[in-house]
């Protein structure tokens, strides 16, 4: 393949990632958007494959089939809650693949660089390598985080901005040590930074705690980014930068709007600190209301349902763990027969990842226009009869508005105790994913749907049908 036929497939492949990109902002655009990306990640491959001049295609294409082999069976078998902890492990191997990369493009014999632009592809190595060395071990604590391997709650050393800070400060000593060190002589300074890098990076995400891994996940996304444009520049491939600044600025976007939506500031989630066990029974503090919980049955609930004029349901990531989407929307459709007008509210962080509740309800074939977001919908729940919260805690927790001494104040949050009536669907006392106590489940107009959502939607839905 020519040059200029390789730039203008990389102009194609970047194109179609932009175009990916703007499709996946919005939920009716985003399969077309998938599509776009996986087109134009088939023509990066192609380009760049029958670009390089090397015996060895055979070894290449067979090390694609097994990834993709291995890619295409995790990606079908991952169990839509298990999709965060998939992306953080994806994460880990950009990140892993930019040290590699780095590590080949400074061993790699034949160097003809001088000058300038020797100490400028060294400056690249080095901080292509620690910035994949910082995601690599970031995303593996994050799967571990996710996947409940390692406890959810933050880790946190004494003094441990100054631990961060100090290796900062020795990976800077180390970089100027590296530069300009004849034949792969800064090897050892290489090797030093990286696992100081491992190290700050393991770091970093063990003091991050409960509520706050989703911004975790999507931060990790952008390190990844900004790993694979370093390792563009170590390889002079311009589809290579183009796409890891493409990830690491949507990443960064992502986070931002994430930590908005917590109302938190990105500085104060990335030094962590904040988040406790998820799944505990908290104690209430003395002097706290009653703390008695009223529970309903299934077919009383179903009976409030029908005698409704205004419902809106509240998904959280017990309905993913449940699997209750499918009837859930069987019941909408039950409702929405009898003339009760049904609604769905999203909190941006509902769930394990973000769009998480958005790609369920779509896969239960809920139509997007009765799909609304917290922003859209917070102000209708005073004219609600009843919301229907399923599997969802932290994100309707009250005390984030009202309660200064929670963990969570001053996240937004659905705002579900303003309806007549709150049904709330869950198996026990636990608390959600930040580890702290729900004061809505206390509430005087809060009923306590004890057991799992599916089995509880299922029960609803034989009570509405004739
Ligand atoms: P929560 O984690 O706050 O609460 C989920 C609730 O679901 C639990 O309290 C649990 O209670 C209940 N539950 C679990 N399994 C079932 C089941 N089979 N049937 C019925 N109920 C069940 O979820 P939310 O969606 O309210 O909030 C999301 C939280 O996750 C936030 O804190 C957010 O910051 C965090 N997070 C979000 C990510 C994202 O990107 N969206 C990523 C990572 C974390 P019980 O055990 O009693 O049944």
């Amino acid at each position: 393949m020519t040059s200029s036929l390789t730039t203008v497939a990389y102009i194609i492949a970047g194109v179609l990632f932009i175009l990916s990109l703007g499709g996946l902002s919005n939920q009716e655009s985003s399969r077309r958007g998938n599509m776009y990306g996986i087109i134009g990640m088939l023509i990066a491959a192609i380009a760049t494959t029958v670009t390089i001049k090397s015996s060895g295609y055979p070894v290449l294409g067979g090390v694609m089939a097994v990834g993709a082999i291995i890619g295409g069976l995790l990606a079908a078998r991952v169990a839509m809650t298990s999709m965060p902890q998939l992306v953080a492990i994806l994460h880990s191997f950009v990140g892993l693949a930019a040290v590699l990369v780095g590590y080949a493009s400074y061993l790699a014999p034949g160097q003809t660089l001088t000058g300038t632009e020797a100490r400028i592809h060294e400056a690249e190595i080095f901080i292509g390598v620690f910035i994949g060395a910082i995601t690599f071990t970031g995303s593996v604590i994050a799967w571990g985080k996710l996947q409940g391997k390692i406890g959810s709650k933050p880790l946190m050393l004494p003094g441990r901005h100054f631990i961060n800070l100090g290796m900062v400060i020795a990976s800077v000593v180390l970089m100027v040590q590296f530069m300009g060190l004849p034949n792969h002589g800064g090897l050892m300074q290489l090797g030093i930074m990286t696992g100081i890098a491992c190290v700050l990076g393991a770091h970093l995400v063990m003091a991050i705690g409960g509520a706050d891994m989703p911004v975790v996940v999507s931060m990790l996304n952008s390190y990844s980014g900004w790993a694979a444009s370093a390792a563009g520049f170590m390889l002079s491939n311009d589809l290579l930068i183009i796409t890891g600044a493409l990830v690491g600025s949507s990443g960064a976007i992502l986070s931002y709007i994430m930590c908005k939506a917590m109302n938190r500031s990105i500085a104060n989630v990335i030094f962590g600190g904040f988040g406790a066990e998820a799944g505990t029974v908290v104690k209430r503090k003395d002097g706290d209301a009653p703390g008695e919980v009223t529970a309903v049955e299934a077919d009383d609930t179903a009976s409030m349902l029908k005698g409704s004029k205004r419902v809106i349901v509240v998904p959280g990531y017990g309905m993913a763990v449940a699997q209750a989407q499918h009837p859930l929307f069987e019941v909408t459709k039950e409702l929405q027969k009898s003339g009760v007008d049904v609604k769905f509210a999203i909190h941006p962080v509902a769930g394990r990842l973000p769009g998480h509740m958005n790609v369920l309800l779509a896969e239960a074939k809920v139509p997007y226009s009765i799909v609304l977001e917290m922003d859209e919908i917070n102000e209708d729940f005073p004219e609600t009869d009843v919301v229907l919260v399923i599997g969802a805690n932290d994100i309707v927790n009250p005390g984030a508005l009202d309660d200064p001494d929670s963990p969570i104040y001053g996240m937004p949050v659905l705002e579900a105790w303003k309806a007549a009536t709150v049904v709330v669907m869950k198996r026990g006392m636990a608390t959600g994913y930040s580890g702290v106590d729900n004061p809505l489940f206390y509430k005087t107009n809060t009923r306590m749907l004890f057991g799992d959502a599916k089995k509880n939607v299922d029960a609803i839905l034989g009570t509405l049908r004739p």
